[in-house]
This record gives structure tokens, C-alpha cells and sequence, in this order.
């Protein structure tokens, strides 16, 4: 398997986004910011400490012998590195706390938290799903992108002052001059010598950084290969524990079809594997070349310049422990800033791809107005002239809809499948906005309301209500914390009240079992009443039901919509099924057909009408159930 390489972007390009996320980190967790900084500051000095303190002791020993000086450099040196460990270690848990540990929740809050803002058509773009999807494969499968970024900042502090603290200690190994009776060595004062030599190092350590951000670019380059890894192992990885599949993997051995992987020579699992052959080939020569330009040259180098000096009589042996720590970490330091610029780079292409996708506009949703809050909940909403298609496609799904509902009314959309009744909601709804035409909320755009506060007068059950696995009162409640009296209330007049008198934690009880192994796993009626509660408990003007039932067989829907009419009270309910059975019950029915409302009125007055389309729907599809049930059936519901 071998993909695309991808392009690695500028250096300028890199630079801007790195930085962005770094202000970005500022802003998510200032405070774990400043405890990483802190604690990088103490890392880097703290090896300097010991350097220094251990080259005075060995000065000591090889010089005067106090014993009065001696101990108290001992003692410095014990103290010193028992207060800089402890401070590092407080450091570091500190910035854990603050940092580290809310680092995933933070971005992940950010990436699919911008999924909630976007407007709805974007989000229904396969292509910003893609997106989204990628990037947290990146996260998840290379540690790419976001997450990369204080880890990055870290070292590149890091390196930075233990830069400058290297340097502190290493100016003297230049400036000490070798004594003129040294004969030859005194080439060693040379400038010119002492300039080709920090060259020399240089030179090394960009090369030595140079092969390891090339063999480290190789998962860069190709992510995507090696995100499908990460993929396929997660997939095998939580197999055994998926409940869903539990039971066909038992009766058909499911997990048979994944051995292939295993089996294939050339698999990106096996030894012959795409990723096995570049660790084996070049990512694996460009590592080893690292190391041996860094041993051979830098450490080398540094060894033979120092022993020099100190053999020509520059320094005493103290000094050379102190110059060959100091000047190693120093030169380290240079690698690992070339280090981690490159893999600043390597990481810019997938920050990019994040800030690309947190900076998609939000066009939609830009309404200011607050809707009026009325107790007599008098909001009327009309549709003017409504045309729609959806986005990127050429056909109208509606077509010139005019309709108002009156407050209080019970109204039913019905018509055959892929009429246009559930985009006539999502409209409502403002999922959507018409292309042409307008609706108005007592008299004004929808589109200039705040998106929240418009959202707040519907309650809407889908189709494919989705339930979370929270304790029920959470679900009903739609939130974190429920009132109790009231969410009992609206589930017993959903039907589902001897069902709850039946579970010993009441609302408490969570939905399956991801939380909770005491959670229960609810049937499909029962979460259907569960749904019903949630929209009575948020007590919004407008009740929307979309079919909700359309699982269950004509005269269960019929029994349940005509029951739940009883308790809607005096809010406005909008009743859609393609069963025209369903909501014989209702004061005004609108008929949709291909997009457009054909019909409107009471049933007796629709079923009466014999050239109209809800007369041809009712009796091709009275022949499912006989109308004597289909009336009679509500007492019967929830
Ligand atoms: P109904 O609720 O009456 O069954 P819908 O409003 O769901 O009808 O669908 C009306 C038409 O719009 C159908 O032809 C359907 O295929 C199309 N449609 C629905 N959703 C989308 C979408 N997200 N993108 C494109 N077309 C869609």
C-alpha cells in the first residue's frame, strides 16, 4: 500500500500557524501556559545547577582540598537539586492539572463544537465531515495537528534557554587561552579556529536535525496511510467489546473476515507492510545517520576540543566536567531547536487543515432580534411564497408554499414519501432558509431572530430522534440537571408512567449501559414516549411530531397521535405523516404532492372532495386498515 506524499508547507506558511495555535492555547488555558513555561524555564536550568556545583567540587578536590568549602558545596549541590526537583515536580503537576489533562476535552469541544455552529447545510456537506473526520484521525492515529502544539512550544523553549545556559557556562572554554609554553597547541587560541569549530558544530547539528525531521516526516507525509492503521486498529482493537455486534460475531464469526490483514505478506499489518519497509529502509538509515553525525561529530568534536585545552593548561580538570556538560547540552540544544522546527513543519499542514475547518464562515445564523417571550402564546408563523431545493441540487423540493397556523391549531402534513413534508419543518425549523420567498414569525423574517431564541419555541421530534445514554431525567429534560415533579409529569403523559414506577432508580436510571452497568436498555416504543416527554418538558409554543411512529403499524401511529392531541393543551401541534389515518383528527390538514400543498382543510371536507388527492390517498391506503379501527383506536394508545 502506498499513497501520495503530500506537500510540506512553507516555511512562512508554517511559522503563521503555528503561532496561531499557539495563541489559541493561550486563550483555551492561559493559566496551564504559564505553569508549562515556568516549569520549561526550571527544567532547562536545573542540569546547570549540578554541572556547575560538581565542577567546583572537582576544582575543589584537585586544587585546594577545604574541607570547610568542600562541605559546603556538597551540601549546595544536595540542596539545590532537592529544591529544583521539587519545584519541577510541582511544576509539572500543575501544569498536568491545568494543561494536559483538559487539553482533549478542550479541543475536542472546539472541533465538534464549531460543528454545532456551522450552518446546517455545511454540516451535512460530506466534505466537511470529511474534514472533520481527518483531522481526528490525524489526532488520534499521529498525534497531528492541535495537540502537537504545546508539546512543540515545550521543547522549543526548552531548547532555547538551555541554549542560553550553555552558553552562560561554555564562554569562558573560548575565552581561557592556552598558555604560550603549550608549543603548537596555542592554534587552539586561534580565532579563526574557535569560528571553523562553532561552524563545525553547527554544521553537524543541522545535519544531525536534518535527518531526523526527514525520517519523522515519512508519518507526515503519509498520514493517511498511517491513519488507516490507526483505523483498522481501533476497529479490531474494540471488536470484542462492541454489544452491538456481540451476537452475529458469536453465530457468524465475524472477526474472521478481519485476519486477512494478518494474513496478507504485504499488509500494512505485516513485516513486508508499506510502513515496516521504510522503518526498515529509509526512515530507518535517515535515524541511524542522525545519531552518527551527533555522536561522531558533535560529541566528538566537543571531547577533543576541550581534553585539548585542557591538556595545553587552559583549564583545571573541574572545569573540563563543567565545559563538556555545558557545551553537550549547548550543542543538543542547537538539534533539538532544528528538531523541533521541523516537526513545527511537518505538523504545519495538519493545523492548517484544523484552522481551515474551525474558519469555515457561519453565514446563517447571524439573526439579532430576540423573539417576544408571551404567556398567551400568541405567535403565528406564515409560510409566503416559499421555494426550496437543497443545496447542490437542481430540482425544487417545495414549491411556492403559502400557509399560516393559527395559534393553538392542531395542524397535519401529509402527503406520500418524498412529498416535501419533513423539508417543510426543516425550514420551520431554520435548518434551512427558502431560496425564494420568506417565513414570518408574527409578521417578521424568521432569519432576523436570534437563532437561539426562535429555536426555543419548537419542540420537534424527528423521525430518527436520537436519545443520549444519560439517565432518563437527563433525556427528558434535554440537559444536565432536570426538575423531577416535572419531568414524571410529562412522562406519564407520554404514556411511559408505569414503566418508570417499575425501575427502582426512577430517573435516575441511565439509558443502555455506557454509563452504567444498572443502565436499561429501552425498546423502541419506549423511547419513543421517552421523546414524546422530552418535547412536553421543554413547554415550547410549537410541537412538531415527524413521523416519530413511522416504525409502528398505521393504527398504533393513528392511536398515539390522537391520544398525544389530548396533551398537547393549548400549544400548537404540527402532526406529518405520509398515513393519512394517522390525522383524521385534526383541524386543518394540509396535502402535499411533489412539493407543493395541492389541498387544505378539514378531513371530512378533503375526503369529500373526489377529484382531490387526499380522496385518492385515503382510499389506496384505507385498504391497509379498516377506518372503523382506525377511528376508534385512541383509547386504546400510550
Ligand atoms: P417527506 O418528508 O415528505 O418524505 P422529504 O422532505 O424528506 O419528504 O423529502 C423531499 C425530497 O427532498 C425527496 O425527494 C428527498 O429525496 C429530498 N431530500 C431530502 N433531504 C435531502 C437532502 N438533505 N439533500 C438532498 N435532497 C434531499
Amino acid at each position: 500500500m502506498k499513497d501520495k506524499e503530500k506537500k510540506l508547507l512553507s516555511f512562512r506558511e508554517s511559522l503563521q500557524v503555528n503561532l496561531r495555535a499557539l495563541k489559541l492555547f493561550w486563550k483555551m488555558s492561559p493559566k496551564g501556559m504559564l505553569c508549562k513555561i515556568a516549569g520549561t524555564f526550571w527544567g532547562a536550568l536545573t542540569p546547570y545547577v549540578g554541572i556547575r556545583l560538581s565542577a567546583l567540587i572537582i576544582e575543589e578536590l584537585s586544587g585546594a582540598r577545604s574541607p570547610e568549602r568542600l562541605k559546603s558545596l556538597i551540601l549546595a549541590a544536595l540542596v539545590s537539586a532537592a529544591l529544583f526537583s521539587l519545584a519541577s515536580v510541582l511544576l509539572d503537576r500543575a501544569m498536568q492539572v491545568e494543561l494536559d489533562s483538559v487539553n482533549w476535552f478542550r479541543t475536542d469541544h472546539l472541533l465538534w463544537g464549531k460543528m454545532l455552529e456551522l450552518d446546517y447545510h455545511i454540516t451535512e456537506d460530506p466534505e466537511t465531515r470529511k474534514m472533520l473526520s481527518t483531522i481526528r484521525q490525524n489526532m488520534n492515529g499521529g498525534g497531528w495537528g492541535i495537540h502537537r502544539v504545546p508539546e512543540n512550544f515545550d521543547t522549543l523553549l526548552r531548547a532555547v534557554l538551555s541554549l542560553l545556559g550553555g552558553l552562560a557556562l561554555t564562554v569562558s572554554l573560548f575565552t581561557s587561552r592556552v598558555p604560550e609554553e603549550a608549543g603548537g597547541l596555542t592554534f587552539l587560541n586561534s580565532p579563526l579556529f574557535m569560528a571553523l569549530f562553532l561552524a563545525g558544530m553547527l554544521a553537524a547539528s543541522l545535519l544531525s536535525s536534518f535527518f531526523s525531521t526527514r525520517a519523522n516526516s515519512y508519518y507526515a507525509l503519509h498520514s493517511d496511510s498511517h491513519n488507516l492503521v490507526n483505523r483498522l486498529f481501533s476497529f479490531f482493537g474494540f471488536l470484542g467489546q462492541r454489544r452491538d455486534l456481540a451476537a452475529d460475531m458469536r453465530i457468524y464469526r465475524q472477526e474472521q473476515i478481519c485476519m486477512k490483514y494478518n494474513k496478507d505478506k504485504t499488509g500494512i499489518f505485516s513485516s513486508q507492510g508499506y510502513f515496516a519497509r521504510l522503518a526498515r529502509g529509509p526512515m530507518g538509515l535517515y535515524l541511524a545517520a542522525s545519531s552518527a553525525v551527533s555522536i561522531l561529530f558533535l560529541t566528538g568534536m566537543v571531547y577533543l576540543f576541550v581534553c585539548l585545552k585542557a591538556w595545553a593548561g587552559a583549564f583545571g580538570i573541574g572545569m573540563v566536567t563543567q565545559y563538556i556538560g555545558a557545551i553537550s547540552r549547548f550543542s543538543g540544544s542547537i538539534g533539538s531547536l532544528f528538531d523541533t522546527a521541523g516537526s513545527m513543519r511537518n505538523n504545519a499542514s495538519f493545523l492548517k487543515l484544523t484552522f481551515d475547518y474551525l474558519d469555515i464562515p457561519n453565514a446563517m445564523y447571524q439573526g439579532s432580534l430576540t423573539v417576544e417571550k408571551r404567556n398567551d402564546r400568541k405567535y403565528d408563523v406564515e409560510f409566503r411564497d416559499v421555494s426550496f431545493r437543497y443545496p447542490g441540487s437542481g430540482d425544487y423540493v417545495l414549491r411556492h408554499v403559502n400557509m399560516k397556523f393559527r395559534v393553538g391549531e392542531r395542524l397535519a402534513v401529509v402527503g406520500m414519501n418524498g412529498s416535501g413534508k419533513t423539508t417543510f419543518i426543516k425550514l420551520l425549523c431554520r435548518l434551512y432558509d427558502p431560496i425564494e420567498g420568506a417565513i414570518l414569525l408574527n409578521g417578521i423574517d424568521i432569519r432576523k431572530y436570534n437563532y437561539e431564541d426562535y429555536l426555543s419555541l419548537f419542540s420537534v421530534v424527528f423521525q430518527d430522534f436520537a436519545l443520549t445514554d444519560y439517565t432518563l431525567g437527563q433525556n427528558v429534560a434535554a440537559g444536565e440537571t432536570y426538575d423531577g415533579p416535572n419531568a414524571r409529569e410529562c412522562l406519564k403523559k407520554a404514556g411511559f408512567g408505569e414503566r418508570l414506577e417499575e425501575l427502582p432508580l426512577g430517573l435516575e436510571t441511565y439509558l443502555g449501559k455506557t454509563f452504567d452497568q444498572k443502565g436499561v436498555d429501552m425498546s423502541g416504543g419506549e423511547r419513543q414516549k421517552i421523546a414524546l416527554a422530552r418535547t412536553l418538558y421543554k413547554n415550547a409554543p410549537f410541537i412538531v411530531l415527524d413521523e416519530p411512529t413511522a416504525a409502528l403499524d398505521p393504527i398504533a401511529e393513528a392511536e398515539i397521535y390522537s391520544k398525544f392531541n389530548d396533551i398537547v393543551e393549548d400549544r400548537t401541534a404540527i402532526y406529518i405523516s405520509h398515513r393519512l389515518s394517522s390525522c383524521r383528527f385534526c383541524d386543518n390538514i394540509l396535502v402535499f404532492h411533489k412539493g407543493s400543498v395541492v389541498q387544505q382543510g378539514s378531513h371530512e371536507r378533503l375526503v369529500a372532495d373526489e377529484k382531490g388527492k387526499y380522496y385518492e390517498l385515503w382510499h389506496a391506503q384505507a385498504q391497509y386498515y379498516d377506518e372503523k379501527t382506525v377511528g376508534a383506536g385512541a383509547e386504546a394508545a400510550l
